[in-house]
């Protein structure tokens, strides 16, 4: 039976941290705050990996209350979220995600972040998506307060 799984994500682009997105540190004046390392995109995946399976959100699981996950790499979230659907005998079908970004450019990155999705989830990068679209300049995300992203999962679990 396929299951599917929804995840979003949005954190604030302030100056004085690195930006990582999709695993990949991308050189700007700016980057994401939050409690790790505040992979908007890499959370996202994970919850789209966790709702597929009906499991409790990426916030839950690992609260921003906890030092253990302080400036953590979000790897680590999306790989918990994979341990998750192997326990239950499932399988990872594929993810498909959508950055929010005015700046900088994230096309030059995907491939990068593609793989190392892949590598983190245990599956074939042909079966990751990621893409990235500006927000026209409108809102929050257009006056580049912060970055935001979308993020699908299915999942092939026993009947
Ligand atoms: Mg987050």
């Amino acid at each position: 039976m396929v299951h599917v799984g929804i995840g979003y994500d949005i954190h604030p682009l302030v100056e004085g941290r690195r930006l990582v997105l999709g695993g990949v540190e991308i050189p700007h004046p700016k980057g994401l705050e939050g409690h790790s390392d505040a992979d908007a995109l890499l959370h996202a995946l994970t919850d789209a990996v966790l709702g597929a399976v009906g499991e409790v959100d990426i916030g839950h699981l690992f609260p921003n209350t906890d030092p253990t996950w302080k400036n953590a790499p979000s790897r680590v979230f999306l790989e918990e979220a994979a341990r998750r659907v192997r326990a239950r005998g499932g399988r990872i079908v594929n993810v498909d995600a959508t950055v929010l970004a005015e700046q900088p450019k994230i096309f030059p990155h995907l491939a990068a972040m593609k793989a190392h999705i892949a590598t983190a989830l245990g599956i074939p990068v042909a079966r990751v998506g990621v893409k990235a679209t500006t927000n026209e300049r409108l809102g929050f995300v257009g006056r580049e307060e912060g970055i935001a992203a979308m993020a699908v999962a299915t999942v092939d679990l026993p009947e």
